[in-house]
């Protein structure tokens, strides 16, 4: 990393350390430039805080849902209720269908796990990247091991990843919700923690139904 770079990096995360998380969002938007600002979203159980946040701060900015093709049908309702209610503009994007099926038909989730994130996900992820400085992520910092060191900028290529929750603590997280009456994923009142694949989410606390008994624990998106 070029010193510059690295300097901005830190002074980036100093600035933005004390303010609330809907704060450094709002304050994201007056230091980039709208269509430098990648937003995705998986529409799972504490997506909507990220989704309020773009609300109040850039209603009209896109917010992508990259969609693997093996969704559950409660996280596309999902979607569209959050759609209807916070007036996002969101837009699907996904493989190709002719590269989707090759996962469908060779079942690679069971097989070629990694391989099947990449194409399903981390592809067309790839190309919403192009022309974007910064990507906004929901990442929490108590959902699992890997994410313990993440800091509100992260450099991830050529890329800023921006993580404005990162340390928001699961009470927080939950009372954000109830104070904004944010929609939840009905999969969440079934006991799903974390919410992705059909193949691949089990019921559990946190990310632990994702990948079980694999040692898989991210799809390769964020980390
Ligand atoms: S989470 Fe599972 S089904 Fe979804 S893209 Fe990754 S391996 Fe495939």
């Amino acid at each position: 990393m070029k010193s510059e770079r690295k300097e901005n990096l830190i002074q980036l995360n100093e600035s933005y350390k004390s303010l609330s998380p809907l704060d450094r969002m709002g304050l994201l938007f007056q230091d980039f430039e709208s269509d430098r600002i990648l937003v995705t979203s998986s529409f799972g159980t504490t997506s909507a805080i990220i989704l309020h946040m773009i609300s109040k701060v850039a209603p009209e900015q896109p917010v992508h849902l990259v969609n693997t093709g093996f969704l559950f049908e409660e996280t596309l309702q999902y979607k569209n209720e959050i759609e209807k209610r916070l007036g996002l503009n969101i837009i699907e994007v996904g493989a190709s269908e002719n590269k989707h099926r090759f996962t469908r038909e060779n079942q690679t989730w069971k097989y070629q796990n990694d391989l099947c994130c990449f194409i399903n996900k981390v592809d067309p992820t790839n190309q919403l990247k192009k022309g974007k400085d910064v990507w906004i992520s929901g990442l929490l910092r108590f959902q699992n091991e890997n994410r313990q060191h993440l800091r509100i900028f992260e450099p991830r290529n050529e890329l800023l990843k921006f993580h404005p929750i990162i340390d928001m603590t699961p009470e927080e997280v939950s009372l954000y919700t109830t104070i904004y009456e944010l929609p939840q994923n009905k999969l969440y009142y079934q006991g799903f923690g974390s919410v992705g694949c059909t193949h691949c989410t089990e019921k559990g606390d946190q990310r632990e139904g994702r990948w079980l008994n694999n040692k898989k624990t991210e799809c390769g998106l964020h980390l």
